[in-house]
């Protein structure tokens, strides 16, 4: 494996393999840019095949936090954690404090967070070794939880996106399928519905859909549903990355694609065919900063006011630029949001 040559290598500014034989943790941190400020990202444990996948999901994770602090003007840089094992069995209280303490030996340059299998308590277990972990604050509505906010983001930059495609940008009486119904899909769905608009909702766990339809009024996403046409005004990934891929980016019939996952393209080309395709496409790291812009504010002197108007500037706002643009300019969505969000990091100011 040469990190170097990795096709997701994205001038990186470290990348650090850490290893505690105590604890059996075994863990990749990447810190892509620190141009704008401290490296913030989650940390999480999704159950990895192997190192190379982890790698390859810590390298695209990273830069993608970058580009998202960068967008929402935050005094941030991007990094990223992932800790290999199985979550089920793995997650200690060494292994935790094990990578506390590496990153306390980094003195700052990376911040950790909560994120997929990593919880706020257990990132209380990590702050035990090391003051740079954000998201812990048990003052705020949701007591450091910053998937409600991300909810909200999603909610916003969904009404930009009908905006943009159907100008207007109500939500009403619009279909829409919600991938995932987990703490960013489930709140999703309850706004949507609130706004009016049907819901579907697929997930893995069946559980989760019989409660939601009992509790949200949500729908079952018929099989399919997603390759069907003049059927979905949007889809909204909450789930896994990669949502559009290679397999399925010529056979999507929603109109919109706005949601909360991470790396939502599997390529950036995918951008460009679903803009050919007339869909659009919101790039993902707008639509999702709710969450990042609640954990900078949880260390920033948090007042909801202030948070809830600085997320609309973002995912609503500054996401309208970027449709736009892309409109006028004949670019895809992602393209325009990379050329911002770099316009505000590749230099040091
Ligand atoms: P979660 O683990 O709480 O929920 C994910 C849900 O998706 C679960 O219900 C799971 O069963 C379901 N799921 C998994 N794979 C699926 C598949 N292939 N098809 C359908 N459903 C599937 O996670 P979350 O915190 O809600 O985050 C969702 C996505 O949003 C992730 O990609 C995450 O990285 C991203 N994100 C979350 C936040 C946040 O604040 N939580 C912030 C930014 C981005």
């Amino acid at each position: 494996m040469n990190v170097f040559n990795h096709p997701e290598f994205a001038n990186h500014e470290s990348v650090h393999f850490v290893h505690d034989q105590a604890s059996g943790l075994s863990a990749i941190i990447a810190i892509h840019n620190t141009n704008r400020g401290p490296a913030l990202g989650g940390m999480r444990m999704p159950g990895y095949k192997n190192s190379d996948e982890a790698l390859t999901d810590v390298l695209r994770l990273s830069r993608a936090m970058t580009h998202k602090a960068a967008i929402a003007d935050l005094p941030l840089g991007g990094g990223k954690s992932v800790i290999l094992g199985d979550p089920k069995t793995a997650k200690t209280e060494g292994l935790f404090r094990a990578i506390g303490r590496f990153i306390e030996s980094l003195g700052g340059r990376y911040i950790t967070a909560e994120d997929m299998n990593v919880s706020v308590s257990d990132c209380k277990i990590i702050a035990q070794e090391t003051a740079h972990v954000s998201g812990i604050a048990a003052g705020t509505p949701s007591g450091g939880d910053p998937s409600p906010m991300t909810a909200e983001g999603v909610f916003q930059a969904s009404q930009a996106a009908m905006l943009e495609r159907f100008h207007d940008r109500s939500l009403s009486g619009k279909l829409i399928l919600v991938e995932g119904i987990g703490k960013v899909g489930w709140p999703l769905a309850q706004k949507f519905v609130h706004a009016g608009a049907k819901v579907y909702v697929t997930d893995i766990d069946p559980e989760r859909i019989e409660r939601a339809i009992a509790e949200l009024g949500v729908t079952r996403a018929p099989d399919n549903i997603l390759f069907e046409q003049e059927k979905l005004d949007m889809y909204a990934p909450c789930a896994r990355g990669a949502a559009v891929n290679t397999e399925n980016v010529a056979r999507i019939e929603a109109k919109i694609v706005c949601g909360s996952a991470n790396n939502i393209l599997e390529k950036p080309e995918h951008g460009e065919i679903l803009r050919q395709r007339k869909i659009v496409y919101v790039p993902d790291y707008v639509a999702n900063c709710g969450g990042l812009i609640d954990v900078f504010y949880q260390d920033h002197g948090y007042d909801t006011t202030k948070v809830l108007a600085h997320v609309h500037r973002v995912a609503y706002e500054r996401n309208l630029e970027i449709l736009y643009l892309a409109t006028k300019l004949d670019h895809s969505t992602n393209a325009v949001a990379d050329a911002i969000a770099e316009s505000h990091f590749l230099r040091k100011s």
